[in-house]
C-alpha cells in the first residue's frame, strides 16, 4: 500500500496531516480498546477536500477509516488495516437551526450534547440520548445509529435523520432525503446510511428533525422483589398507554455491586429496580405518575419513591449513574454486550445469563433500558487471565445465541464493528450477508471505506 502523502498533504494543507508515531498512536483506538496504528490521520476542511481525498484513495487503493470522536464500543472507526484516518473533527458547524419548520442543518463534528444545548434556546427537543452525548459526535451518531434511554418513547438517531450530504467511496458527492417531515422519492438513501458504520460513505452535513421540548419531566423509582414482576410493571406501563421517556432496569447483581461502591442503603436483596422518568405537559404529568405509582404496586413493588425536588431526582439517577464506577472495582475490565430482546423477554434472558454466570463462573451483571428490551450484560474479568478470558468468551457466545433464540438482536445500541463480527452472519444469515456485500461492492467498488470490519470476522483483533 503506497501513500501519497505530498498530494494529501496538497490538498488539505501539512497542518492537517499528522504521521509522527504519537500522534498516530493516539487515532488507533476507540473505547473497546481494540488498537492498530494509521498510516497517517487528515483533517479535511469540507466536502470538497474529502472527496478530493476518497479520489487518490480509489487511485492508488488505500483504505480510509472515518473517525468522529472516537467513543464506538466496538472498534468501528478503528483503523484496521493501516491506512488513513479522516477525522472529521473540523467540520463542526451547526449551520442553521430552522425554528419553524423545526429541522437544523449540521456538520458531522458537532457534538450531540451541545447540539441539544443549542436547540433548546429555540424550544426544541433533540431526543437521542447515548450515555457518550457530552463528547460522541451527530456524524458517528449517525454511522451507528445511536440510541439512548428515550428510546423507548422518542426511538434512536435514524427517527431524526431527514437528509444526509455524502461523500461515496468513489469520491462521488450525493444529498439524500429531504428538509421535509414527508418525501417518498426514489429509494430510502437516508436510511441505507444511518448506522452504515462507515462503510457506505463519509458524511459531511446532516439534515435533522426536531420536535417541540416537553414542559416538564417526572422521576420515580421502584423496587421489587422478584424480577418477573419488575418486567411485568414495565410492559402493563405501556399498555396502560403511559409511555415513558425512561424506563430503566438495574438486576441484583447490579444492585449489589453499586451498593458496595455507594454504601447508601439501596435493598440488595431485591432481584430489581426500575427508573421511571415520564416527560411532557405538566398538566398530565400527574396523572402518569399516579399510574405508574398504580401499576408497579399492582404488579408487586415493594416500594415506589417518587422524586419531589431536582436534588431528589439526582439522587434516584445516582444508583444508575455509578454503575459503571462501580463495576471498575470488582475485576479490571469488561466485556459490554448491548443485546437487545422483544421486552417481554427480559426475564428469560436475565434467567439465562445468570444460568450462564454459574456455568461458566463469571461475574456478570445486567442492567439497562427496560423499556425497548436493551439489557446491557457486562461480564467482568481480567482480560490477561486466559483461562478467565475463554471462559468469557464462551460465555459470550452462548449469550448471542440464547438472544437470537428469544427474537433478539446482537446489538440495540452499539453496532458491529470488529468485535462482533465473528457473530454477524449468525443474525443476518447468508442470504442477508450477500445482499448486503452486494450493496457495498456496488457503491465502493475497491473496498476503500472501513474495510476488515462487520461482514468480515476479523480475528487478528477480535477482543485484543
Ligand atoms: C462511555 C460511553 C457510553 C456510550 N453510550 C452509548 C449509548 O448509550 N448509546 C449508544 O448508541 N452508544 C453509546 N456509546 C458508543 C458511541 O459513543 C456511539 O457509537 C457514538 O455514536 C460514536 O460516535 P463517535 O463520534 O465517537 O464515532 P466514532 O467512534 O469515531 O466512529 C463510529 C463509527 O462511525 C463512523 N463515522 C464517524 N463519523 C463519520 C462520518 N462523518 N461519516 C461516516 N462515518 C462516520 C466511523 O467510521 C465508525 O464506523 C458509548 C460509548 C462510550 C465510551
Amino acid at each position: 500500500m503506497s501513500i501519497p502523502f505530498s498530494e494529501i498533504i496538497g490538498i488539505m494543507g501539512s497542518e492537517n496531516v499528522l504521521s509522527s508515531p504519537e500522534e498516530l498512536y493516539c487515532y488507533s483506538y476507540d473505547a473497546s480498546k481494540i488498537k492498530s496504528v494509521p498510516s497517517c490521520v487528515v483533517f479535511p476542511g469540507d466536502v470538497l477536500e474529502t472527496a478530493e481525498l476518497v479520489r487518490l484513495a480509489n487511485r492508488d487503493r488505500f483504505p480510509l477509516f472515518p473517525r468522529g470522536a472516537g467513543s464506538g464500543m466496538v472498534g468501528a472507526s478503528v483503523p484496521c488495516a493501516g491506512g488513513v484516518v479522516v477525522c472529521l473533527n473540523r467540520l463542526k458547524r451547526i449551520i442553521e437551526i430552522d425554528p419553524d419548520n423545526m429541522i437544523a442543518v449540521v456538520e458531522p463534528a458537532v457534538v450531540t450534547g451541545e447540539f441539544q444545548k443549542a436547540v433548546l434556546e429555540y424550544g426544541l427537543f433533540y431526543p437521542p440520548d447515548p450515555a457518550s452525548l457530552h463528547f460522541s459526535t451527530l456524524g458517528g451518531n449517525v454511522a451507528m445509529c445511536a440510541g439512548g434511554p428515550r428510546a423507548v418513547k422518542y426511538g434512536v438517531t435514524r427517527d431524526y435523520v431527514l437528509g444526509l450530504e455524502v461523500v461515496l467511496p468513489t469520491g462521488r458527492i450525493i444529498r439524500t432525503g429531504t428538509r421535509t417531515v414527508k418525501g417518498v422519492v426514489g429509494y430510502d438513501l437516508t436510511r441505507l446510511m444511518v448506522g452504515s458504520e462507515g462503510t457506505l460513505g463519509i458524511f459531511t452535513r446532516i439534515i435533522l428533525r426536531l420536535i417541540p421540548a416537553p414542559e416538564a419531566v417526572r422521576t420515580l423509582t421502584a423496587t421489587f422483589e422478584h424480577l418477573e414482576d419488575a418486567a411485568r410493571a414495565v410492559f402493563e406501563i405501556i399498555k396502560r398507554r403511559v409511555v415513558p421517556s425512561t424506563l430503566e432496569l438495574m438486576d441484583q447483581a447490579t444492585i449489589r455491586v453499586v451498593e458496595n461502591h455507594l454504601h447508601a442503603g439501596l435493598p440488595v436483596d431485591a432481584e430489581a429496580i426500575l427508573l421511571i422518568e415520564v416527560d411532557g405537559r405538566q398538566t398530565v404529568l400527574d396523572e402518569d405518575v399516579s399510574r405508574i405509582v398504580e401499576i408497579c404496586g399492582a404488579s408487586g413493588s415493594a416500594q415506589v419513591e417518587i422524586a419531589q425536588s431536582d436534588a431528589d431526582r439526582q439522587r434516584l439517577w445516582l444508583a444508575r449513574r455509578s454503575i459503571s464506577p462501580a463495576l471498575g472495582r470488582i475485576r479490571p475490565g469488561k466485556i459490554n454486550e448491548d443485546v437487545t430482546v422483544p421486552r417481554t423477554k427480559i426475564p428469560a434472558l436475565i434467567r439465562s445469563i445468570t444460568a450462564l454466570a454459574q456455568k461458566y463462573n463469571l461475574v456478570i451483571v445486567c442492567f439497562g433500558h427496560a423499556g425497548d428490551g436493551n439489557i446491557h450484560t457486562n461480564i467482568m474479568l481480567d482480560k490477561k487471565n486466559v483461562d478467565e478470558r475463554t471462559r468469557a468468551e464462551k460465555a459470550v457466545a452462548e449469550l448471542f445465541r440464547i438472544v437470537l433464540d428469544l427474537g433478539g438482536t446482537l446489538s440495540g445500541e452499539h453496532g458491529i464493528g470488529i468485535a462482533k463480527s465473528p457473530f454477524f452472519q449468525w443474525e443476518v444469515g447468508p442470504e442477508g450477508l450477500e445482499t448486503m456485500l452486494t450493496i457495498k461492492k456496488a457503491l465502493d467498488p475497491n473496498n476503500i471505506l472501513n474495510p476488515g470490519k462487520m461482514f468480515v470476522p476479523n480475528p487478528a483483533f477480535f477482543r485484543q
